[in-house]
């Protein structure tokens, strides 16, 4: 068995432990690979190991991923169907590349970029599947929509024809107490569950990490976005 294999198999059981200790069933909760400053050959082993989400945060570094794999050779028709996830801060001049090779945009936080993306989504394509990133925190990470105002990004997002809404993502500062952490990925489950109360008719709630999968689903996480415990440690300081 590989390294990456290993890994892998290890996740899945601490993903069904917590899924046990929530009374939660374990299909409930999907494993997407954060394969950020891995190379192709990494995602070829964890594809072999029956992985098929793969998320990146620098875009055009996952483009180049993208692209390789969906050509012909060594790498070639078994991994067509692998699934990408653009989980990073996306620029007004990055959009079309998202919207021309990936599944999913889950750091979605401005209406701008929503627009763009949904011009630019080629109509050969289904829609882009979107999460809007939340602050639950408002911490550090800047990044994402503050809850007060994910209400009217969510309505604008879904008068959107090229793109589908399916949930929310966040980030939450790191934390070294379990009902800490527990009670930030809450914040977003409240606001999850709200919006699904108006009809929106969610089903993807992104949160949890390799440090904090277990807490964020416990609040509720139906997708873990995990790096470091499937592919190792990142040698890159930025990531
Ligand atoms: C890097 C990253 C992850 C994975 O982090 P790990 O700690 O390596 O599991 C998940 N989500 C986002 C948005 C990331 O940038």
């Amino acid at each position: 068995m590989t390294t990456i294999e290993a890994n892998l198999q290890h996740v899945r059981t601490r993903i069904a432990t917590a899924c046990e200790r929530a009374g939660r069933d374990v299909t409930a909760v999907t494993l997407l690979a954060v394969s950020k400053t891995f190379d192709i050959d990494a995602v070829v082993e964890a594809a072999a190991a029956g992985q098929m989400a793969f998320g990146e945060n620098y875009v055009q570094e996952g483009v180049e991923k993208i692209l390789a794999l969906a050509e012909p050779g060594p790498h070639g028709a078994p991994l067509a169907s692998v699934q990408w996830h653009c989980i990073g801060p996306v620029q007004s001049n990055k959009t079309r590349l998202v919207a021309s090779h990936f599944q999913w945009m889950q750091s979605l936080d401005r209406l701008k970029i929503a627009q763009r993306l949904s011009e630019q989504r080629p109509d050969h394509l289904p829609p882009l599947q979107v999460c809007l990133q939340v602050n639950v925190d408002g911490g550090s990470n800047k990044s994402g929509v503050s809850p007060d105002e994910v209400f009217e990004l969510a309505e604008q997002v879904r008068a959107l024809p090229r793109l589908r809404l399916r949930g929310l993502m966040c980030i939450p500062e790191p934390s070294d107490d379990f009902d800490e952490q527990v009670s930030l990925f809450q914040r977003a489950r409240v606001l999850y569950d709200s919006l699904n109360d108006r009809g929106y008719g969610l089903d993807t709630l992104s949160m949890g990490m390799s440090d904090d999968l277990e807490a964020a689903i416990m609040a509720g996480s139906t997708m873990v976005r995990v790096g470091r415990a499937v592919f190792g440690f990142r040698p890159r300081k930025d990531a």
